[in-house]
């Protein structure tokens, strides 16, 4: 089983469906540890990229990854815009010229796409990010890829993954963004990034594993 160019065009598709229905949700998380704009900022960028998917239609893996990603950059706004941007944009790096993906082009897209967060952002782990999602998906998939898991099941596990560091967000003391200006008082709340990046990777598996 590989991963399609339609498939990833189909995966964009599905999480702009699933980022509308969770705006609300996201907001509020953002109310309670930021200024309550992440689901309005993750459903205009979405809306803008499933706007540019018809120019993308016949364009290789990588190029619709990276298309996404500027467009990310230019419409998210916020400290998640760049960031966003920055995870899609450097996703479809090790993807140009692909037109399918198996599970070791998904590997290395979310190992680039995870650097890239962290080196634009300057944080790690425990500092209650989107990283904190994005990093457990990411060892997920890497001992999937050692221990010669199906795709599918890898893609099913790093998103179990990503709920559970989404989860452990909850009792973080924010380091990084706004959410790190109330210190300790962060802590109680489940990060926003944390939890449309889980969002994401669910997309991914609830998309490419059920095919
Ligand atoms: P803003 O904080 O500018 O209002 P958003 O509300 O859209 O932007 O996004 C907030 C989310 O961005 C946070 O929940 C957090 O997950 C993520 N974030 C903020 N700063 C960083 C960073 N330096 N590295 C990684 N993620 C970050
Ligand atoms: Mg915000």
């Amino acid at each position: 089983m590989a991963i399609s160019r339609d498939d990833t065009l189909n995966w964009i598709k599905a999480c702009a469906v699933v980022i509308a229905e969770n705006r609300d949700t996201l907001v509020e998380l953002d109310s309670a540890i930021g200024d309550a704009d992440h689901g309005a900022n993750m459903h205009r960028g979405f809306q803008a990229v499933l706007g540019k998917l018809p120019e993308l239609a016949e364009q290789d893996i990588g190029t619709i990854l990276k298309s996404a990603g500027m467009t990310l950059v230019s419409t998210v706004g916020g400290a998640s815009g760049p960031l966003y941007g920055t995870l899609f944009l450097q996703a479809g790096m090790p993807l140009m010229g692909k037109m399918e993906m198996n599970l070791d082009d998904w590997v290395a897209a979310l190992e680039a796409a995870v650097k890239g967060v962290m080196q634009r952002g300057k944080a790690q782990a425990g500092e209650k990010t989107m990283l904190d999602a994005l990093l457990p998906a990411l060892d997920s998939l890497k001992q999937s890829q050692a221990a010669g898991e199906p795709l599918a099941t890898a893609l099913v596990l790093s998103a179990q993954a990503a709920e559970k560091g989404m989860q452990a967000t909850i009792p973080m003391i924010a380091r990084k963004g706004r959410a790190s200006y109330l210190g300790e008082r962060s802590a109680g709340h489940q990060d926003p990034g944390a939890t449309s990046s889980y969002l994401l990777i669910k997309t991914a598996a609830a998309t490419w594993a059920a095919g």
